[in-house]
């Protein structure tokens, strides 16, 4: 059987993760975060005290990590090499390196594969950068979800606020800024909309206002 999947891409703070887990939830649907595998070998860097300019070491380290997800109450946990690191890869600094990481090719083609699987094994909704694009080019429905930049921002300082981290909204803006351009231009898998992918800007709407229209998109491709 055919499985269906929706691809979600598009920069940082964009608000993809929220709508996505939400859409998934709705339809019954699994969510796949690829950002957070990225992440998960980023951690390995870290741990590892690999660099990120140091091309060599990450591609001999792709060799010795082992990526691998499991659900927990339809959560997506990401097993490093088997131990489960959700509660280690949502910190700024690993958010730079995997953003750093993620132009090497190995890595990136390290997660394909499972990527890949997954969307063949169940109804997807699966957000990235590259999903439209590159990892699941037949997806049923494509979205490239974006906002302004200073909006991305003010999303990400009050998701901080909310959590009690102290954090300036001009340096975020400045991290936002510095990921769009690495992810935009690197030569492998770049981010980018795909032809046939449906533009969302999300900068003037709610939360569920975007959840309404990936599910009538969903809704009208069914029953067509
Ligand atoms: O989405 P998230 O911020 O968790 O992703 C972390 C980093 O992983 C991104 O900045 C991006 O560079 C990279 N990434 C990617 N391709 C994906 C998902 C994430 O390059 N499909």
């Amino acid at each position: 059987m055919k499985h269906i999947s929706i691809a979600i891409d598009g920069p940082a703070g964009a608000g993809k993760s929220t709508i996505a887990k939400k859409v998934a939830k709705d339809l019954g649907f699994i969510y796949v975060d690829t950002g957070a595998m990225y992440r998960a070998m980023a951690l390995y860097f870290i741990q590892n005290s690999i660099k990120a300019e140091e091309s060599d070491r990450i591609e001999a380290a792709c060799d010795h990590i082992n990526v691998s997800i499991q659900y927990e109450n339809q959560v997506q946990q990401v097993l490093l090499n088997g131990e489960n690191v959700n509660h280690l890869i949502r910190t700024d600094e690993v958010g730079q390196m995997a953003s750093a990481s993620s132009v090497n090719a190995k890595v990136r083609l390290k997660l394909v594969e499972l990527q890949r699987c997954l969307a063949a094994d169940s109804n997807v909704v699966m957000d990235g950068r590259d999903i439209g694009t590159y990892v699941l080019p037949d997806a049923d429905i494509k979205i490239y979800m974006t906002a302004g930049v200073k909006e991305r921002a003010a999303r990400r300082y009050s998701e901080y606020a909310d959590k009690g981290i102290a954090c300036d909204v001009l340096q975020i803006e400045k991290e936002i800024r510095e990921r769009d351009e690495r992810d935009m231009n690197r030569d492998f898998a770049p981010l980018k909309q795909a032809e046939d992918a449906i533009y969302l800007d999300t900068s003037e709407l709610t939360i569920d206002e975007v959840v309404a229209r990936i599910k009538d998109l969903y809704k009208n491709k069914v029953e067509v």
